[in-house]
């Protein structure tokens, strides 16, 4: 039997634990004795509620090596992470690097691996918004250039690689010059059908907070484009305020330690001040991943300038208000599911209104199958 092909996964943010985790059941499962896994953590999250509570939910194992590398200053923190990723590269000599999605932490995993000359496999590959003001974007087409494996999510991410040039039918081995591009499903959606009846069982979320199913709203909002801009964020909190006071359908609003960060140096002090007091808004601090899907499952409306919690959002057939200009889940948008509001008060009143009083409507599969992590397995091993 040849010897296991060794993958070392490096993760650093909330949502790379989550994805880490269906890729996981299956290096652990179905491709026990051909895959070996390693965990890196580099320490871009760090405290109990944004990391460890994903690696105790959803029985992830403890990363073998953290690398602590948190930090403010972007450049700082990636060159941190760099030249620790490095050295554990060297010392591991992995087969494989793979990276998640679009954070800091894959742009320095993928680029210490290229470098270190060890093949990267990008999850979440293909991906674009077109804004290329959000660090997320350049840190997600600089992952893919440094890729072997991209890994796309859905068809339009195949189809932006193939706009920008990547080969679609490369069959043979893997290599940094000839990389494959393969549609394999969202690892979110793995997930999400895998966590949805646990959550049921287990999260205690709505009895907690007094909170009925089908008549609140969540939102979230945590894009560094929206928390360090004074007046995007004070729209998106007056328009909160003023969502309660229309509809008064309450709103839980678990936020990221940026955002309540943001909110006490940047809110002025009287709609600070509002915000606290208002019963019908629920400052939660963040929640688990079984708790977010509860959440999710009962929500009647999500307002979210997440990329995650939009897609949950969809699996879950739940209406959504994009707190952006622009999404790189654009089929959510053209299939009318979701509505990109940015930060414009009326538009997220209106909007919000029109989606809490429309009918049901139906949400047809278009993130793969939900065996996103066994098509990935199984495409290494077949091309490494
Ligand atoms: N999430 C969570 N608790 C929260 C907020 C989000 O478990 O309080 C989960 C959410 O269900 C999704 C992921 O975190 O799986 C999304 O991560 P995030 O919004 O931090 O990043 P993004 O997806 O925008 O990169």
């Amino acid at each position: 039997m040849p010897a296991p092909l060794r993958i070392l996964t490096i993760v650093g943010a909330r949502p790379q634990f989550i994805k880490a985790a269906a890729l996981d059941r299956a290096i652990r499962g179905p491709f026990k004795g051909r895959i070996e896994g390693t965990i890196v953590h580099t320490g871009q999250h760090y405290d109990a509620e944004m990391s460890d509570v994903f690696f105790s939910e959803l029985g992830l194992p403890t990363p073998d090596v953290n690398l602590h590398a948190a930090g403010d200053r972007p450049g700082t923190v990636i060159a941190r992470m760099m030249e620790g990723l490095e050295r554990v590269i060297l010392e591991l000599k992995p087969d494989v690097a793979l990276v998640y999605g679009d954070t800091n932490s894959t742009l320095a995993g993928a680029l210490a691996a290229m470098r270190s000359k060890v093949r990267v496999a990008h999850v979440e590959a293909g991906l674009r918004s077109f804004n290329k003001r959000m660090p997320e974007e350049i840190n997600r087409i600089m992952a893919d250039q440094c890729s072997t494996w991209l890994f796309c999510p859905t068809s339009t991410a195949v189809r932006n690689l193939e706009r920008e040039g990547y080969p679609l039918h490369n069959t043979g081995q893997a290599s940094l010059d000839a990389p494959q591009v393969l549609n394999c499903g969202d690892v979110m959606y793995d997930n999400t059908l895998h966590f949805a009846s646990v959550a049921k069982e287990r999260s205690s979320v709505l009895r907690d907070h007094g909170l009925e199913p089908a008549a609140f709203i969540l939102a979230t909002v945590h894009r560094e484009h929206n928390t360090d801009d004074a007046v995007r964020l004070t729209s998106i909190v007056r328009s909160l305020i003023e969502l309660h006071a229309r509809t008064a359908t309450p709103v839980v609003l678990p936020l990221h330690p940026r955002t309540r960060k943001r909110m006490s140096e940047l809110l002025d002090p009287s709609l600070h001040a509002a915000l606290s007091a208002a019963r019908g808004i629920r400052l939660l601090p963040p929640v688990g991943y079984l708790d977010m899907l509860a959440l999710e499952t009962n929500a009647r409306l999500v307002i979210t300038d997440s990329g995650g919690v939009q897609k949950e959002a969809y699996f879950l057939a739940r209406p959504t208000l994009i707190l952006r200009a622009e999404t790189e889940w654009t089929e959510l948008v053209e299939h009318g599911h979701s509505v990109l509001v940015d930060v414009d008060q009326g538009r997220i009143l209106n909007e919000a209104e029109r989606s809490l009083n429309a009918s049901p409507t139906v949400y047809p599969a278009l993130f793969g199958d939900g065996r996103a992590a066994a098509h990935i397995c199984e495409q290494i091993l077949r091309t490494a």
